[in-house]
């Protein structure tokens, strides 16, 4: 699978600027969307599953063209929305079995196995009777996620994955993802959380203000992070100082003060250490030094 995202851009209706000039390339596997709110990754997402038009620029999905073969993508597609919601008197089973349907699952007998089978997976079997509509929040959220899954889809996009599951229900969900991922296909994963991703995404792209800032392997950006992140044992006008001119990652209390980890470009304290940078540090680093460099 392929997906060739050339120099879109969206606009919306009362003029704003949503996306800007957006090239990538997605290839099977895991790819992660992360920016932080009003980044423009929603845009993308319905721009990408066909709900909503670019102002300009192409997409093009296994040699599709997004706006001329809306049905061929159509098929290829799974989406799960950050606000899935829906109303319906169908109970938990039948609401499956009418998603599975619309994917295009004709087969009566085989349309039971597929329900049957994505309701044990994401732990919705023993309610399946339930009327889908009196599920608790969590259970609605992986209902979603089963109507997203069962007809097998090729390209699989889902924005904010983690909404409304507990820590528990992230783990399966992610080892849902993970094994799917193996196959020919594409996920695409938006999100605002570095935890989401930092494990499970092959490749990401940073969006901020509607541009990609970064597109490549999560190594690759912690690698641009490394010399760049320390840990500090401070306490009172220093520590004021710290927060003034960095960007700190963790505060916890210690035996004299504050152990802080910050990041930064450069640090002129002679007692700190550095350390080791990790996902969510190369994240706020990009976020905070590298993009205003680039003019962001
Ligand atoms: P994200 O998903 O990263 O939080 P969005 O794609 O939702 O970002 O939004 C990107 C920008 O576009 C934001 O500034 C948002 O306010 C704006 N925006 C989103 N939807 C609309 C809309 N329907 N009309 C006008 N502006 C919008």
């Amino acid at each position: 699978m392929k997906i060739q995202i050339q120099d879109l851009n969206k606009i919306y209706g009362n003029g704003k600027r949503a996306l800007s000039n957006i090239n990538l390339e997605i290839d099977n596997g895991m790819f992660g969307l992360l920016g932080p709110n009003g980044a423009g990754k929603s845009t993308l997402m319905r721009i990408l599953v066909t709900l909503m038009k670019p102002t300009e620029g192409i997409v093009k999905i296994n040699g599709f063209d997004l706006q001329k073969d809306r049905g061929e993508i159509r098929r290829m597609l799974g989406y799960l929305p950050q606000d899935f919601r829906f109303f319906t008197k169908l109970k938990t089973w039948e609401f499956l079995d009418y998603a599975a349907g619309l994917s295009g699952i004709t087969n009566k007998a085989i349309r039971s196995e597929k329900v049957d089978e994505w309701l044990d997976k994401v732990g919705l079997f023993d309610v399946r009777e339930r009327s889908a509509n009196k599920l608790s929040g969590g259970m609605k959220r992986r209902l979603g996620i089963a109507q997203a899954l069962i007809g097998d889809p090729q390209i699989i996009i889902v924005d904010e994955p983690t909404t409304g599951l507990d820590p528990e229900e992230r783990i399966r969900f992610r080892n849902i993802l993970s094994e799917i991922s193996q196959r020919d296909v594409i996920i695409i994963l938006s999100t605002h959380i570095v935890g989401d991703i930092s494990s499970i995404c092959q490749n990401l792209a940073l969006l901020s203000k509607g541009q990609v800032g970064y597109n490549g392997s999560p190594e690759e950006l912690i690698k641009k992070t490394k010399g760049h992140v320390w840990q500090v044992n401070t306490s009172g006008f220093e520590y004021e100082m710290l927060k003034e001119k960095y960007a700190i990652i963790s505060t916890i209390p210690s035996e004299d003060g504050w152990e802080v980890q910050l990041v930064g470009d450069q640090l002129n304290v002679n007692h700190a250490i550095e350390i080791e940078p990790n996902l969510e540090h190369a994240y706020v680093y990009f976020m905070e030094y590298l993009n205003s460099q680039n003019g962001f």
